[in-house]
């Protein structure tokens, strides 16, 4: 924890605040959902799936992109998660040194019967991982799949938006919690790494099919949609890190990612089509700001994305396909406006590695970061140190606090997210009703073997 300031509104405020919040209320009923969509501007519906009305579209991003200074990214020295990144939390002794502490205190734990690290806690995570690991992810896909040309009929055609229905169900069918398409553009095409994470550059080429060699993957230009999308974590199980009981959420979202992708590449190429696919995870380019030009979501104080369905309780996933869509846009529903106000996520982060600022900044923290966005740049090596030193996983205690990560369907959290995204004056006293309500909270993570969790630990 941080002692830093923070301006959250007194018991006074508080009751007074509920007064606005009540006052807003009567209003939005009064006048109805309709004509509220029509005060706040363009209803949105249907745009990735069905949504409510308060989640708007806009031309823009809620924080600003310069899109004359992001330059592609090379995730190969720049990421902290890669072995090259590494060096922003120490030299090679002291990682040595880290990663020698964080195996011993797996098996102190293991040893010890710590809560959350137990001998079952550990096998439920490492059996995640190692499904992970078996799954053939690659660029190119599985290229099984008979084409349209290898069963003699023409392939699919369709409209761009008749293309873009479909590929969304066909995903979520697959699991996919959300679906957005990204037109790749001069602009957008620098979210595509320069350097991919495992040191292999990326290029763009005037070629019909992309293809890997030892040396480089290459996209061609005429690859112009990015399909993003979004796998569901468990709120319940993450309320338990940064445990290892925690942590296998994280493992698990990847599993089914990755299984989506491999089934969404076969599915492209059956409709005569080619979809590519990243060869490792968070690997071929900068998926949150995909997610975010997608309408997924939009970008908050963990320099990640907020989705007004499931807060930041998701993993984000893409592919580059040849297949025409219609492309969205991003959004507004008050998130990052929120973030302005609530800072939930940098108080309870243990390692101090979040942002404190109520304003958000284009100066990024360091090297990790790359420059030409607005956001709340993150102090990364903090973080990853640790999750090294203490946690021994990937921690995701700031996920797990946001007021955002709840449930999707209750009628309470939707006349909040509704509250945050049109009335800007009771952001306070949400962010209050958050804590009042034990919100935010981690849950002792022996109960989670006994609560009963729906599949995947997930609700639609
Ligand atoms: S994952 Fe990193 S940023 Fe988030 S709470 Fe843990 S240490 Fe902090
Ligand atoms: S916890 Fe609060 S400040 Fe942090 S991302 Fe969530 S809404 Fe934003």
């Amino acid at each position: 924890m941080t002692d830093q300031p923070t301006d959250h509104l007194d018991r006074r405020d508080f009751f007074k605040g509920l007064g606005v919040a009540s006052a807003a209320t009567l209003l939005l009923s009064a006048v109805g959902g309709t004509l509220a969509g029509d005060v706040f501007q363009t209803p949105t519906s249907g745009n990735v799936h069905n949504r409510p009305w308060w989640i708007r579209n806009v031309d823009k991003p809620s924080l600003g992109i310069d899109w004359e200074v992001i330059e592609r990214f090379n995730a190969h020295t720049g990421l902290v998660l890669g072995e090259q990144g590494m060096r922003y939390v120490g030299d090679e002794d002291e990682i040595n040194r880290l990663e020698s502490k964080a195996s011993a205190l797996e098996i102190d734990r293991i040893q010890r019967n710590v809560p959350g690290y137990r001998l079952q806690d550990q096998a439920l995570y490492s059996a995640f991982r190692m499904a992970r690991n078996a799954l053939p992810l690659s660029f190119l896909g599985l290229q099984q799949t008979p084409t349209p040309e290898q069963l003699n009929v023409p392939r699919w055609e369709g409209t761009p938006e008749d293309a873009a229905q479909m590929v969304k169900a066909a995903l979520r069918h697959m699991g996919a919690a959300t679906v957005g398409i990204v037109e790749l553009d001069e602009r957008t095409r620098k979210l595509i790494y320069s350097i991919d994470i495992d040191g292999k550059p990326i290029e763009f080429e005037d070629v019909p099919l992309g293809y890997e060699t030892d040396d480089r993957r290459v996209i061609p230009y005429g690859h112009r949609w990015a399909i993003v999308y979004t796998v569901q974590m468990s709120e319940e199980t993450l309320k338990r890190a940064s445990t290892v009981t925690g942590a296998q959420t994280t493992m698990l979202a990847y599993y089914r990612g990755i299984s989506i992708q491999l089934i969404a590449q076969e599915f492209l190429r059956g409709l005569g089509y080619q979809a590519l696919g990243q060869p490792a995870i968070n690997a071929l380019g900068i998926a949150p700001a995909l997610a975010v030009m997608a309408g997924l979501g939009e970008l908050s104080r963990l320099n990640r994305v907020v989705t007004p369905e499931y807060g930041p309780m998701v993993r984000i996933f893409f592919l580059i396909t040849n297949l025409p869509m219609a492309p969205d846009s991003p959004i507004d529903a008050g998130i990052a406006r929120f973030c302005r106000t609530c800072m939930k996520c940098a108080e309870a982060c243990p390692s101090s590695a979040l942002s404190f600022a109520k304003e958000p900044t284009w100066q990024p923290a360091g090297p990790w970061n790359n420059p030409g966005h607005e956001t709340w740049f993150e102090n990364s090596p903090r973080c990853r140190r640790y999750w090294l030193e203490s946690a021994g996983t990937n921690c995701g205690i700031c996920f797990a606090v946001c007021p955002f990560s709840k449930k999707n369907r209750s009628f309470m959290h939707d006349f909040m997210k509704m509250h945050i995204a049109t009335v800007p004056a009771v952001d306070g006293v949400v962010r209050s009703f958050d804590d009042a309500f034990g919100y935010g909270i981690q849950k002792d993570p022996e109960t989670w073997w006994t609560s009963d969790l729906p599949p995947y630990g997930i609700e639609p």
